[in-house]
């Protein structure tokens, strides 16, 4: 009975031709054809958000960035932010914390390691489950699409949300950065080199905890 009904709403889904395309490119992490995706899995100690996103089918996240989900390890903040965003467009989250590496073979802190650009000694908000990388916006890549419409209305909604709410730590490619012109006042960070290492995602992260001022 429950196969039949899984069966039948893909086939729905397939005649539609809508939500085909699952948010995350094919072979990189769970989407329409993932069988937890149909089956519903244990959310674990998720929170009410938490799970809306984890079901919203916009949203798409590697295995690594949905087993964080699932644990309830990711700021709820991030978590809403996220849904906003998923509102509009389809966004593939490949980290949260687990499966994040400022440089390769080198294990996450919670601090970002020397020889990451001028950020090196920071606090690092991935370790803290305060930031997620977006690295596609409805099927496309961010790295490339700096200009792309809606890579950059991304942006724009993300700017839209109230400044208490909104991620304080974004950080994109340049030329999407320079496009949007945005400053600390919307949360983005400008440094040069910063940009330089966003060439191929968008990270959102909260500075402080959610009770710091
Ligand atoms: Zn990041």
């Amino acid at each position: 009975m429950l196969l039949g009904g899984a069966l039948l709403a893909v086939g729905l889904w397939g005649n539609e031709g809508v939500r085909i395309s699952p948010a995350c490119p094919p072979g990189i992490g769970r989407g329409l054809w993932d069988p937890g995706w149909l089956w519903g899995r244990d959310s674990g100690s998720a929170s009410g958000e938490t799970r809306k996103l984890l079901e919203d089918p916009n949203f798409g996240a590697t295995p690594e960035a949905a087993r964080d989900l699932e644990a309830g390890i990711v700021d709820e903040r991030l978590v809403v932010a996220l849904r906003i965003v998923a509102g509009e467009h389809r966004i593939c989250v490949d980290a949260f914390k687990e499966g994040h590496y400022f440089l390769p073979g080198v294990p996450d802190g919670p601090r970002i390691p020397e020889g990451y650009g001028e950020a090196g000694g920071l606090p690092n908000t991935h370790y803290f489950g305060r930031a997620a990388d977006i690295r596609w916006v409805d099927g496309k890549p961010v790295e490339g699409n700096g200009l792309d419409r809606d890579v950059l209305d991304v942006g724009r909604i993300l700017a839209g949300i109230p400044p208490k709410k909104r991620p304080d730590q974004i950080i994109g490619p340049p030329r999407w950065t320079k496009a949007l012109g945005y400053g600390r006042e919307e949360g983005w960070i400008l440094d040069p080199d910063q940009l330089k290492l966003h060439q191929d995602h968008i990270h959102l992260g909260y500075m402080g905890t959610p009770n710091t001022p």
